[in-house]
């Protein structure tokens, strides 16, 4: 269809003012387009402008529209209106051949129209400018905010849980125990703890790696945690767990946690196709928030656990006030013993060792005694057991060795056969090297003739799986020195095994003789007196001397004599007594 030829002429027209347009307004600003959609759109807004110039009536609106979205399209700066105004004002009726009467006039309020247009949508975009910017500032904030949160709860996760389970870790338990204890209205309020230590965990890291360990450590904390739900567990490192039981109504509350906690760790666990089958060991700890501390309680329950552990592990213990004093006097007397040592609070009483042939006193038994500043005169039994534990035993033995000797050496100036001096050895001793120097040098600084020693030592001392302790009492026998076995009766009791080792001496012990105190004729002394009767006879084969030991009535005496019985021991012969009240039987 045919246009008609002004219409062509004019749309070719605005053509080249859109463009001068352009020209002019663009660099005053970063527009977003290319410099042919920047034509095409002056070119539109050159049409509206033509239409509104020659409008009837004359109509600002299109001035106001063209100035608004000349902002819109991002010619928003002072310098794009300036141009724009300029190029309207010098070309628009020029360039387009506009005709009308008072287009100057039109003109004038048109621009007018455009420039208000134009401040207005600059006003506009300002300040939803400024608005989006203070959002953008705001948005941005919140999510530092959110961010540093988060890092912070983060990192007090990591500060607070155990990694490899991410149960809750020392710090949080501490934290939680304090505040449990710290609880307002606490006076008659309870709490319970379970420490738990798996059994022979070691086993399981060392033959299968730490790897595996690792996994059963996961699989075990994952199980404690479903099964003690409601109650906050963690894991203190390695294989300790404890668990906090608060609101406690009394022991059985703390008891069915920890019966909980051992079914649920007893479970066997599938750890990389291995079927593991652990148990563990509690110790339970449940009093009166009042007066106690998360120290106390933690060391309450530590000791408790070792109470199960030492009982054989896969259960539960209770504290128990009593039974922890005792131990902890019993550690503090064990721990007073280097000091005491050097005070020379020690002394040896002795027993004497007499034959049932003759009434010959034949030796004496060494028994160590602590003269206590405090508790007064100790018995043996009272810190010998925890020494060997501790190994302190070592040096209060090498004294007891030292003493004995020393004393010993003294006696044979009285005349007489002077009588062997008997000490009792820890199994520590024996297996300590340099037992054979020990005794050597003692005996050459003391000049003590290697025969009026003689060692008491353990079966189980003899049982060990290695040779070493064994090859040192050959060498020490094969000096003179006379090895005997304390005690006998009450350990593995292997006469056979006793013929390869170099003894010279049994010593049988008191529970056997204790039986010959009742009369003959009741079948069990009867009894007890047949096994003697043949202990004795074995001893003999194997070429070795019997004491009884125990001996405390003339009629076990002469019971034990008529059997062939070597020798006795017991206050029926006489009680421990200083080294001088033997001199007085040898003088
Ligand atoms: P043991 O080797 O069996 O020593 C004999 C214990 O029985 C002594 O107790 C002694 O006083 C006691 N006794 C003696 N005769 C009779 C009696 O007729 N009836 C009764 N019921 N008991 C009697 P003690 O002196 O209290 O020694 C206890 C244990 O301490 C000893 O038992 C010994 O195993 C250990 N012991 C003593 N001194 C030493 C030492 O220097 N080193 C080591 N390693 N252990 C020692
Ligand atoms: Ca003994």
């Amino acid at each position: 269809m045919a246009e008609p030829a002004a219409a062509v002429q004019a749309r070719s027209r605005p053509g080249t003012f859109a463009r001068a347009w352009a020209k002019a307004v663009s660099g005053t600003s970063f527009l977003p387009m290319t410099q042919e959609q920047l034509e095409a759109l002056l070119q539109r807004l050159t049409d509206d402008l033509a239409a509104a110039l020659l409008a009837e009536p004359f109509d600002l609106r299109p001035g106001h529209r063209v100035g608004t979205e000349l902002v819109a399209h991002h010619i928003a700066s002072a310098e794009g209106l300036g141009r724009t105004v300029e190029v309207v004002q010098l070309r628009l009726v020029r360039d387009l051949g506009l005709v009308a009467d008072d287009v100057e006039d039109r003109m004038a309020r048109l621009l007018a129209a455009v420039a208000t247009g134009y401040a207005r949508a600059l006003r506009d975009r300002t300040l939803d400018e400024q608005e989006s910017i203070r959002r953008a500032v705001m948005k941005a904030r919140t999510q530092a905010e959110r961010a540093l949160r988060d890092s912070e709860a983060r990192f007090r996760h990591q500060a607070t849980h155990d990694p490899l389970t991410d149960l809750p870790n020392r710090v949080l338990f501490t934290e939680r125990l304090t505040a449990a204890l710290n609880e307002p209205g606490r006076g008659a309020r309870r709490v319970g703890l379970c420490f738990l230590d798996l059994d022979r965990f070691k086993v399981v890291n060392d033959s299968l790696g730490h790897q595996v360990g690792d996994r059963l450590l996961a699989a075990v904390a994952d199980r404690l945690r479903r099964a003690l739900d409601g109650h906050l567990v963690a894991r203190l490192g390695g294989d300790e767990f404890v668990v906090l039981v608060e609101g406690t109504g009394g022991t059985d509350d703390v008891v069915a946690v920890a019966d909980a906690a051992l079914a649920a760790v007893g479970e066997p666990a599938l750890v990389d196709g291995h079927e593991l089958s652990v148990t563990a060991s509690i110790g339970i700890v449940e009093r009166q928030i009042a007066g106690t501390t998360p120290g106390d309680l933690m060391r309450a329950a530590d000791s408790t656990l070792h109470w199960a552990k030492a009982a054989g592990g896969a259960r539960w213990e209770l504290f128990d006030a009593e039974r922890n004093r005792r131990e902890l006097a019993r550690y503090a007397l064990s721990a007073a013993i280097p000091a005491a040592l050097e005070r020379g609070e020690f002394y040896l009483d002795y027993q004497p060792l007499t034959s049932l042939r003759d009434g010959r006193l034949l030796g004496v038994e060494a028994l160590v005694r602590w003269r206590h500043p405090e508790l007064g005169v100790l018995r043996p039994d009272s810190f010998i057991g925890l020494a060997e534990e501790t190994g302190l035993i070592v040096p209060l033995g090498g004294w007891v060795l030292a003493e004995a000797c020393r004393e010993a050496e003294g006696w044979s100036a009285h005349g007489g056969s002077a009588p062997f001096v008997s000490v009792n050895l820890a199994v520590r001793q024996v297996h300590r090297p340099g037992l054979v120097q020990e005794v050597r040098g003692l005996l050459e600084r003391t000049g003590l003739p290697p025969e009026r020693l003689q060692l008491e030592i353990t079966e189980s001392t003899m049982m060990s799986t290695t040779e070493e302790p064994v090859r040192a009492l050959r060498v020490l026998a094969d000096l003179g020195v006379r090895i005997a076995i304390d005690d006998f009766g009450t350990g593995y009791s292997n006469l056979a095994y006793l013929r390869d080792l170099p003894v010279t001496e049994l010593k049988v012990a008191g529970e056997f003789v204790a039986g010959l105190r009742a009369p003959a004729v009741e079948p069990a002394s009867r009894t007890d007196e047949r096994i003697l009767a043949s202990l004795v006879s074995l001893a003999h084969a194997l070429d070795l001397t019997v004491t009884a030991e125990g001996v405390e009535t003339a009629r076990q005496a002469e019971r034990l004599r008529a059997i062939g019985c070597d020798a006795g021991q017991g206050w029926h012969f006489g009680r421990p007594a200083p080294a001088r009240r033997i001199l007085e039987r040898i003088g």
